[in-house]
Parts: structure tokens; sequence; C-alpha cells
């Protein structure tokens, strides 16, 4: 799923459990979850560093949403906001382990790129696997329901 919808997952995560160590396993537990959904990628195996500015888009678009949806209750404290940073660092890292087999050799991270891409439920390539809105339901309706949960039940 794009990585703006793994930060405001994240950011829900945050805001709602306590402990470090349990945010930590929890948030990479959902991501793993999330990308298991149908969806499609703005990037796939094919993609090259060149591609990566629309990871930095979707970087932006979800740190964007998530920090205004809480913002409007009002900065949070110092301990929820370190938890919400813990919990967006941990959503992410599944990805950023992809990055960094990819473009930085980091060739021991292979097992969990496999494992990761296994977990698709369509694969690589496929249409299915498009950056099509008609493959985004899912994901746009996770992001959706997070941004409320952010907005109305914090
Ligand atoms: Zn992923």
């Amino acid at each position: 799923m794009t990585l703006a919808t793994h930060i405001i997952t994240g950011t829900v995560i945050g805001t709602k459990l306590n402990n470090p160590f349990a945010i930590a396993a929890v948030a990479i537990f959902f991501h793993f979850l999330l990308d298991s959904l149908p969806h499609g990628d703005y990037v796939n195996e094919k993609s090259t560093l060149r591609d990566w500015w629309k990871e930095a888009t979707s970087l932006s678009i979800g740190l964007s949403i998530a920090f205004f949806s809480i913002a409007v209750h009002g900065i949070p404290e110092w301990p929820i906001l370190k938890n919400i940073v813990i919990a967006i660092f941990f959503s992410l890292l599944p990805d950023a382990t992809h990055f960094m087999y990819r473009f930085m050799k980091m060739n021991f991270l292979r097992p969990i790129k496999e494992f990761h891409e296994g977990l698709h439920y369509y694969p690589n390539g496929s249409p299915q696997r498009k950056f099509r809105l008609k493959n985004e339901y899912w994901e746009i309706g996770i992001a959706l329901i997070s941004v409320l949960i952010l907005l109305f039940m914090r």
C-alpha cells in the first residue's frame, strides 16, 4: 500500500497504544496485514530510483493528512507525539527494508523482501497491482476510517 496509508494507520496506532514495544510490534503487523489486502501500487519490481519521487510525494501527503487530523484537537503532549513518531517509523520500516534491499544492495534483507512481497494478494506486475482507482477501494476505505478515528475518536 501507499506510504500515505501506512503513515495514517500508524498514527492511529500511536494515539491508541502506550507501550513503545507494543506500538512497534502492532505497527509492523499492521503493515503486513494491510499489504495482504488487494491493492495497486505506484511502484513495482521494475521501478528505478527515479520513481521514488512517488514515494516522496506519498510520504508528504501521508504526513500532512496525519498532522492535520491530529492537530485539529491541538498538538498532543510529547509522550503521545513520541508514540506517534515510533508508530509511523515502524509502520514504514518494512517498505524501508525493501528500499535498502533494492537500492542499497543489502542482500541480507532478501528473506524479509520475499516474505513481504509474498504477502500481497495479487502478484507483482498483474493488472490488479496497477495503481488505478478500481484497485484502491480497500486502501481508500482504510485510510478514510483511520482519518475518521483520528478526527472523532481520539
Ligand atoms: Zn509494504
